[in-house]
């Protein structure tokens, strides 16, 4: 084992990393991760995991990203209860075969049929943001579905990490569940692997070296990435709620979670306003006496200096103007920022944020707001604050995103039901509820062409003479 410099975290070494690797994969070829009873099984106890160890992963979300508590409860703890119940009560129906109906009444005695069959043992890479959802939301699939799997947290958060590793033994089956520890080399030798899926979820710099590595084995990938997702206020809307919302959306975990608004596109005449409105919900989050990064519940910290001295870098470079928060904590916060008189060129509509700061961008129209909408790579999502059916139309057929979402922010994340995922650089594959279940399990088609329709076929046999064509 080696010692991470920057962590206490202690990585596998590489020979682990093949070990775990051969001991899922006999585990897959004896098939016993297949049968209905085992899967639930293995959900049953990954929910008593998760509610046993509430606590202790709060207490590890507190260490490693000073997050709320109440916010690893909501999006983490209890999202992911809900999420394995769901499966519990409804993978069965998702593993049953699924019959294809045939047009022709000769071909249905053939009984085609969709198998659900396990791809195979499978890889789940993922990041710090949201560390537990992002983990187990996809191994919650891949359980369902059949399929073993090696989770590969991400190294920058540490506590969260060596808690489940510590955890997974003790709840469920070690010869078809693991974590990997590690950093860069140990995923980097773990991609040089033959998986039979991976799954990552992370920026899109590393989503193409996952790509590239899966390409070497035709390893089928889902890339949950991220990207700068705009909030359009147009001017019907009620200024109020829409900003409370966007702050809300843009405050948890300090602006670092995927489907955060990015930056705001409002009308010229309308971002006086709508300031005012932010500064309203921001008075309303904090009252007086209260602050962001001072009070009893602060805001989360930035993942780690690196990342809080780049967004420092940005603050400095920007050409908007802050006209709420812009707060520092050395090192560690930054209070939600709210920034105007932002060029559409500004280095703070480049890349994505991923921090507590808001930057308004004014525009003429929603025309306007749609051309620079689609100036940018494919977004994870548009915020939409309109209750214009005209113009929600207008969104939907020109431009293009993961998700549209009208009126509000985040709230995609609860429809279980509601299939997930980015396009272009905002990733590609789908996930969630039953989705997850599709995306670990290979459709095999299955037919049995009965002997007695033998006499049918005989013109397609050779010699390719004339009077088989005689009809
Ligand atoms: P990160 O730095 O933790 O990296 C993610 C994972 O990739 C980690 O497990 C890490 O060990 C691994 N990794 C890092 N560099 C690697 C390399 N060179 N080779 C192989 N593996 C490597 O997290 P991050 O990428 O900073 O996460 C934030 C990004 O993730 C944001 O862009 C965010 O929008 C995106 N995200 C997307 C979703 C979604 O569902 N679409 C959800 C959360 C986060």
């Amino acid at each position: 084992m080696s010692l991470d410099s920057e962590s206490t975290l202690v990585f596998h070494t590489m020979e682990e990393i093949d070990q775990t690797y051969a001991r899922l994969t006999k585990t897959f070829q004896s098939g016993a991760t297949r049968p209905l009873e085992y899967r639930r099984r293995q959900l049953l106890q990954l929910a008593r995991m998760i509610q046993d160890n509430h606590t202790a992963f709060e207490d590890a979300l507190i260490a490693d990203l000073n997050k709320p508590r109440v916010e690893t409860t909501v999006s983490e703890v209890s999202h992911l209860v809900t999420a394995v119940l769901y499966a519990v009560a409804n993978f069965e129906e998702w593993a049953l075969p699924q019959p294809c109906e045939t047009k022709e009444a000769w071909r249905s005695s053939w009984g085609a049929t969709l198998y659900k069959e396990p791809k195979g043992v499978v890889l789940i890479i993922s990041p710090w943001n949201y560390p537990l959802v992002l983990t187990i939301n996809p191994l919650i699939g891949a359980i369902a579905a059949g399929c073993p799997a090696v989770l590969k947290p991400s190294e920058l958060v540490p506590t969260f990490t060596q808690l489940l590793a510590d955890l997974f033994p003790r709840y469920l089956d070690p010869d078809a569940y693991a974590v990997v520890k590690g950093g860069v080399p140990e995923t980097t030798h773990a991609l040089d692997l033959r998986w039979d899926h991976i799954f990552y979820t992370g920026n899109s710099r590393v989503g193409r070296i996952v790509a590239t590595a899966a390409g070497k084995h035709l390893t089928p990938v889902t890339l949950e990435l991220g990207g700068k997702s705009p909030a359009v206020i147009a001017d019907d809307c009620d200024f109020d709620i829409a900003a409370r919302r966007v702050l809300y959306g843009k405050i948890q975990n300090a602006g670092q979670l995927c489907v955060a608004p990015d930056y705001a596109l409002v009308l010229r005449d309308k971002v006086d306003a709508f300031v005012e409105s932010l500064r309203k919900a921001h008075d309303e989050f904090w009252p007086e006496g209260d602050h962001p990064l001072t009070g009893s519940v602060p805001i989360s910290n930035i993942v780690n200096p690196r990342h809080h001295a780049r967004l420092v870098d940005l603050l400095n470079r920007t050409k908007g103007k802050v006209v709420l928060g812009g707060e520092i904590h050395k090192d560690k916060s930054i209070s939600p920022t709210i920034l105007t008189g932002v060029p559409e060129d500004d280095v703070l509509m480049d890349e994505e944020n991923f921090a507590p700061f808001l930057p308004i961008v004014a525009v003429d129209d929603m025309d306007h707001a749609m051309r620079i909408v689609n100036s940018k790579h494919i977004p994870l999502v548009i915020y939409l604050f309109t209750n214009q059916e005209e113009l929600k139309d207008k969104f939907l057929e020109r431009t293009r995103s993961g998700q549209l979402v009208l009126n509000d922010t985040i709230m995609q994340l609860v429809v279980h039901e509601m299939p997930f995922g980015g396009q272009g650089e905002s990733g590609y594959g789908m996930w969630f509820g039953k989705t997850t279940f599709d995306v670990f399990t290979h459709f095999r088609g299955v037919i049995n062409v009965p002997t007695a329709h033998e006499p049918f076929f005989q013109s397609r046999y050779r010699p390719y003479t004339q009077d088989k064509y005689e009809w």
